[in-house]
């Protein structure tokens, strides 16, 4: 059975056996403020209280484990599942105080893009919606509010994307947080793309770009093998046609490998008439890794190219690099 902090109230109804029906809306209410005892639910009767609470002595169904902060603020957390397994989460929080939850989404990933940490450790399972919520609650029991959630940690979302969906519908209809604050990253996993575009929730895209050069971004990513940068487009136009929204283009930059003015050119052609916003990512060092970081100039020569085109483009600040929990730097702590 999943935790309870990923289940709608009429599963919440079903599983402990909740009467009146407005009961199991009243539990979802303080599960998704992140309640981790039903002695806490002061508004049910105390006999019911005494019964959840016999049947659920500690809630999470995971705990928190080892913690990181970085001096620029961010928090790393690992956390241990009950099978035993584990995975990473990150709290980033800007210079404007805005706090973002990083979550993951599997134990470890399947799609093995060469230049992330996760990736080279492999696949172990997916989470459920429930240990998703969980890595949620566990930041915010640390650091306070959270007003915006990227699913960029461990795994793939769209590999998982029932269970992500899950924990999108608590964090918007439980938690309260608008579906703007809520962004899903995919290394480019068509088919999910194309759900999301058809049937929701409609919430931020982002897509690990990395390279608009079919050749060189399929010895990065192995997805673009099966889902070539073709079909990648068309998949982002769909997207981009039931929502409106600008789509995020992460591009994580690698010295001397797709750092060069021929690489943003190539992006440019690439980009075409989607409305699109670029972050530039310095790629963050990860030891044993065949990669290096790219110089000064080949970041400021990518960029002024993709400027001087008009485009929307940022240089994502490295945050949570000192405790390896920026960008394809996750899972440094564990071993599957
Ligand atoms: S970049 Fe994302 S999709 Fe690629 S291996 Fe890492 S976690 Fe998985």
């Amino acid at each position: 059975m999943d935790s309870l902090y990923g289940m709608a109230p009429a599963e919440l109804a079903g599983a402990l056996s909740l009467f009146p029906a407005y009961r199991a809306r009243q539990v979802y209410r303080w599960l998704a403020r992140g309640a981790a005892s039903f002695d806490q639910m002061s508004d049910l009767p105390a006999s019911e209280r005494g019964r959840l609470s016999a049947l659920y002595p500690s809630i999470p169904s995971s705990a928190p484990g080892a913690e990181l902060a970085d001096e620029d603020g961010s928090l790393k957390l690992q956390i241990r599942l009950a099978d035993g397994a584990a995975v990473e989460c990150v709290l980033l929080e800007d210079l404007e105080g805005r706090k973002t939850a990083c979550l993951s989404c599997q134990v470890g990933c399947p799609m093995g893009c060469a230049f992330c940490k996760t990736g080279s450790l492999g696949y172990l399972r997916d989470l459920s919606a429930g240990e998703i919520m969980e890595q949620f609650h566990f930041l915010s029991l640390r650091r306070g509010p959270i007003s915006n959630v990227v699913f960029m940690g461990m795994g793939e979302p769209m590999a998982n994307l029932g269970a992500v969906r899950k924990a999108i519908s608590v964090l918007s209809d439980g938690v309260g947080m608008s579906l703007r604050k809520i962004t899903i990253s995919t290394s480019g996993l068509v088919p999910g793309i194309l759900e999301l575009a058809q049937a929701g929730p409609a919430v931020r895209l982002a897509v690990s770009l990395t390279a608009a050069d079919e050749e060189l971004r399929s010895s990065l990513m192995p997805v673009n093998k099966t889902y070539g940068l073709g079909s990648l487009k068309a998949a982002l136009a769909s997207y981009q046609a039931a929502t409106g929204e600008r789509i995020t283009l992460e591009c994580a930059i690698m010295g001397g490998v797709n750092a060069s003015a021929m690489s943003a050119r190539s992006l440019l052609d690439w980009i075409g008439s989607l409305k699109v916003q670029v972050n530039v990512i310095p790629w963050n060092k990860v030891p044993g890794l065949p990669f290096s970081e790219p110089s000064r100039q080949e970041l400021e020569s990518f960029m002024s190219v993709l400027e001087a085109a008009g485009v929307v483009a940022s240089r994502r600040m490295r945050r949570g690099r000192g405790v390896m929990g920026a960008c394809g730097q996750l899972g440094d702590t564990l071993k599957y």
